[in-house]
Formats: structure tokens, sequence, C-alpha cells
């Protein structure tokens, strides 16, 4: 099969491989569709220990495809199903998976292969992070059901209600799909974001009213006049910017919630003003990753039509062209790119 290895940071090569064979308990997938993701874009430049310990591997983690072959034991899926794939699979044992928090699972197993013709489906995978797919689901939606459970996990930990104002600072693909949970859940939804086409691209998906932060001197201040001086119920951070934190922590209003989103690099920190933290209760949280339960959530709100982000996805490109769709990613020129084998 042809396949995009990643052999370390900046070598990437497409190459021939032979189809994988199931072990027991392993299912193996055609893979229909993949999209590229900001972290691959992260991952060539500088390595990703976490979520690639070992090279080479395939490399991609946002998926769907069809079985073709199962490993014995396996009895929830039989060739021909198609399947809506987690990039990860806890544990189910250490201290925080039986805390009921499977996120942050001391041994997250995490898959990567997207971009290949077939990907072996480990069996701890399939036994806790596959979903049957509806035949009717377009497999580009069923291929966001990975980003979207991350952003349905960071709207769950800032416990968003119905008719709350949720700000989000950044217009990535990630961005995107929190306004889209967010206005999911019915709440006002203000994107904070810089001009240029993708900005105007998330203007015209009409997901929420954007503030374009150059041509404001502050935006803190006008996302306050925006709320009637209170400041927003709710502020995410989507940029993993330093001092986009510091925006949106002084964006939230009293008893607001502020969610550390996006990733920052090692050592990062922020200034909080304490007097506001305890005296207007702000509540800081961070959100990382997603869980089983939010995976099928998320497939179950692309399958319903509740959220709907083929309008992210900017290009389709073939296998051959992953390099090129990646340098799109890192110059800015993509939101998602489809890539179909
Ligand atoms: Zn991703
Ligand atoms: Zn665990």
């Amino acid at each position: 099969m042809r396949a995009v290895v990643f052999h370390g940071p900046g070598d990437l090569r497409f190459e021939e491989l032979p189809v994988p064979t199931p072990a027991a308990g392993e299912v193996v997938l055609r893979i229909d569709a993949a999209l590229t993701c900001g972290t691959d874009v992260k991952t060539l430049r500088r390595g990703h220990p976490v979520m690639i310990p070992r090279v080479p591997t395939v490399f991609g983690h946002e998926f769907t495809g069809t079985v073709t072959a199962v490993g014995s034991g396996v009895a929830r899926v039989r060739a021909g199903d198609r399947l809506g794939v987690a990039n990860s699979a806890p544990c189910a044992e250490c201290p925080l998976c039986v805390a009921g928090r499977p996120n942050l699972c001391e041994d997250l197993l995490f898959v990567n292969g997207a971009y290949g013709e077939y990907i072996a489906l480990p069996s701890r995978l399939v036994a806790r992070n596959v979903v049957r797919l509806d035949a009717r689901t377009p497999a580009v939606r069923a291929a966001f059901a990975e980003p979207l459970a991350c952003a349905m996990l960071g709207i769950e930990r800032a416990r968003v209600e119905t008719g709350q104002t949720v700000v989000v600072f950044g217009h990535g693909p990630l961005g995107c799909l929190l306004a889209m949970v967010a206005a999911a859940r019915k709440c006002r939804v203000i994107v904070v974001g810089k001009a240029g086409w993708r900005f105007e691209r998330v203007r015209a998906l009409r997901l929420a009213e954007c503030v374009d932060a150059t041509a404001t001197a502050d935006v803190v201040s006008e996302l306050r006049a925006m709320t009637g001086g209170r400041g927003a119920d709710v502020t995410i951070d989507a940029t993993g910017r330093p001092e986009v934190c510091e925006q949106a922590l002084r964006a939230v209003g009293r008893g607001g919630s502020v969610v550390f989103f996006g990733g920052c690099a090692p050592g990062t920190s922020v200034n909080v003003d304490t007097h506001r933290a305890h005296y207007e209760e702000l509540t800081l949280i961070g959100a990382f990753h997603h869980t089983p339960a939010l995976i099928r959530q998320a497939i179950e709100a692309l399958e319903t039509g509740l959220v709907t982000p083929e309008g992210l996805v900017t290009h389709s490109l073939g296998l051959a062209d992953v390099a090129n769709a990646l340098a799109l990613m890192a110059k800015g020129e993509a939101l998602k790119v489809l890539i179909e084998p």
C-alpha cells in the first residue's frame, strides 16, 4: 500500500508498505478520508514524543475507514463496517482512568497512520474507541470525530450552558469547532481572530459574531462593550499564545470560566489578577484531548447534523500530496485539507 511515513522532524517519505494483517483483537481499515491537523505541522517541525513515541510510523491521526479484516476475538465489528475512530485509547486501569478522566490516562495509547491506504487498529482502540457509522454519514464528516471530541471536552469542562456568552480566541479549525459546539448549545458565540482570508472564511460560515483583533486597539474593551460591560460567561483560548490567554482572563466576567485550550510551549506562564480570581470567583480550566464518551457524542453530533464542520475543509488532495497539504497548513493557506487515498 502507499503511505506517508514520518521518520523524524522534517523527514516525511512517501513509501510503499505491506498492507497490514490484523493480529488478535485488531481490525484493519481501508482509510476512506483523513484530515490534516495543526498538530501534524507542529510534529513535522519538532517531533512529538507523546503522540509519536517511535519512528518510523505512518503519519496522520484524523481519519475514518471501512473494515477490511478483523483479527481473532473481535466480535463487535465485521468486514464492511464503516468506523468512526479516535486516535488514542485509555488504559481504563490507572488512577485517572478510574477517576473518570481517561483523557489524562497515564498510559494513553496513541494511534497514527491516517495517511495510508490501510491501517491496523490496536486491540485496545478496537475495544474502547471505535464507533460503527451509519451508511449515510459522509466520510469527510466522520473524519472530524477526533478534533470535534476535543472541542466538546473544552465546552464540557467549562460547563457551558444555553444562553451564555462564549468568546473563542483563535479561528483555526479547533477555534471554529469550539464555536460550533457552543452554537449548538444555543450560546451567543464571539470568535476573536485576525484579518485575512481564513477569518473571512469563518465569517462566511456564520458560526459566530467575529471580532478582528487587528482592527481594534483593545480587544478586551471591545468584548466588554459587546457584553454590556459585564464580560463573557466563558472565554476560551484556542491559540496557545500567552498574551491571548491574558486577554481571555481579562475578558471573562464575574463568576466566569476561562479555558486554556491551546497548547503552549513548556515553561510558558501568564499573569493572573488573583484579586479578581478570588472576589469574582473566576474558574481557570485546562482542557486536553478527549474521552471515549466524547468520541461517541462527537460522532452522534456529526451523524445527526447537530454539527456540520465540512465547511472547514479548504482543499482536497491525494496521499502523494500530503507534504504539500502540510505546507499549505504551515503557511496559513489551508484550514483543513481532506486527504482521500
Ligand atoms: Zn488533530
Ligand atoms: Zn489510564
